[in-house]
């Protein structure tokens, strides 16, 4: 049983299509996670979801009911916010049984909700405390419980982790997981955090414009993405992206001509439409790259600024007369990631190399040509 359903989803602000044509089944127990750039429309989704926006047309349904027209509190959702939201006035104990007893539900439901609740999140010593004697990690966990309490048959999450510091988030995401692990429900989570996207989710939506764009499991989207926008997204440092133009075509194999590389042929391609002489990107992930000329194609660059992070180095190198799109920061337009410390020294001639299996190649419209 499909526990949400959006069908041909439409919003308009005034002049603004916020949300064109979308249509997304998520099944039951899903964890989903929601990314894109920032005014793509992520919170606007999840607003429509809640029922605090209305829709311009389209369908929601909730466990197979349309709830398109309905109040928020009447959705079987529960939403917690980047702001927590909590009430300053009330206890811990409080804030979190609030929508129980909103609802009338009995005192003695509503402590045990409580007292269940603050067990998983582990603040059962906090409940007598109010909002403002408590940490951002605590408050967060307090949010989450009032959203536990209510047992709702979906969880609605915008950025709830951004205001806490990167140690917590860590161990915030873990926590989150063993929560959707253990309450099994439905989670639909947006972020601007790539690693709580690729780590969290059972399915990511990637959302460009008001459209989605691919919709699949972490791993699916990084290694097949569908076109060049989500290759871009995901992935930090973002895969690098070479343009040039095709120089031949036979059968499924395309060769490129890229300035500053030697001619690359790439089989398996699906050549339907395409022509010589059309332009294309080649793609090659900053993981994919090594150095030391052993490669099958291999790239002259200069290193411009290197970053040693504990385990891996980073580094950003001139490659002219290579032409890269997007990221570019002066002369910098090839980032290498290597799983080990190398002590490069800035401005040192290197040979950057890639093999062609790992390339991917984007035809002129974006779309992913390799399989
Ligand atoms: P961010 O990551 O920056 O939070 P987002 O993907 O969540 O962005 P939304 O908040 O959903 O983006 O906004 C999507 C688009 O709709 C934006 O261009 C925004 O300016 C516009 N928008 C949002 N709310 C309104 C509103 N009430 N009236 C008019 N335009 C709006």
């Amino acid at each position: 049983m499909s526990s949400v359903k959006l069908e041909n989803l439409q919003k308009h602000y005034a002049q603004f299509h916020a949300l064109k044509d979308i249509n997304l089944t998520i099944d039951k127990g899903e964890f989903i996670v929601m990314v894109g750039p920032s005014g793509c429309g992520k919170s606007t989704l999840l607003k429509t979801i809640a029922g605090l926006e209305t829709v311009t047309s389209g369908t929601l349904s909730i466990g197979g009911r349309d709830v398109t027209h309905e109040e928020p509190g009447d959705r079987g959702i529960a939403m917690v916010f980047q702001s927590y939201a909590l009430y300053p006035h009330m206890t811990v104990a409080e804030n979190m049984g609030f929508g129980l007893r909103m609802a009338k539900r009995p005192q003695a439901e509503i402590d045990a909700a409580v007292k269940r609740a603050a067990e998983i999140l582990r603040i059962t010593e906090q409940l007598d405390k109010r909002p403002r004697q408590l940490s951002g990690g605590q408050r967060q966990r307090v949010a989450i419980g009032r959203a536990i309490t209510r047992s709702p048959e979906v969880f609605l999450f915008d950025e709830p982790l951004s205001n806490l510091d990167a140690a917590l988030r860590t161990q915030m995401r873990v926590e989150l997981s063993t929560l959707h692990a253990r309450l099994g429900s439905t989670m639909i989570y947006v972020t601007h955090d790539q690693v709580e996207a690729m780590t969290m989710a059972t399915r990511i939506v990637v959302l460009n414009k008001g459209e989605i764009e691919q919709v699949g499991s972490p791993l699916e989207l990084y290694t097949n993405p569908k076109n060049l926008f989500v290759a871009g997204f995901l992935g930090a440092p973002r895969m690098n992206f070479f343009e040039g133009t095709i120089a031949d075509i036979s059968g499924n194999t395309v060769t490129t001509t890229i300035e500053g590389l030697p001619p690359v042929s790439l089989d398996g391609v699906d050549t339907q439409g395409l022509s010589p002489g059309d332009r294309i990107t080649l793609g090659v992930r900053p993981e994919k790259l090594a150095t030391g000329g052993g490669s099958s194609v291999t790239i002259p660059a200069r290193i411009r600024l290197v970053e040693h992070l504990g385990r891996e180095t980073v580094f950003y190198a001139d490659a002219s007369p290579l032409k890269t799109s997007g990221s570019d920061t002066g002369t910098e337009n090839i980032t290498v990631q290597l799983p080990q410390i190398v002590p490069f020294a800035s401005d040192a001639a290197v040979t950057i190399g890639f093999e062609i299996p790992d390339a991917y190649l984007f035809g002129p419209d974006g779309r992913t040509l390799t399989a």
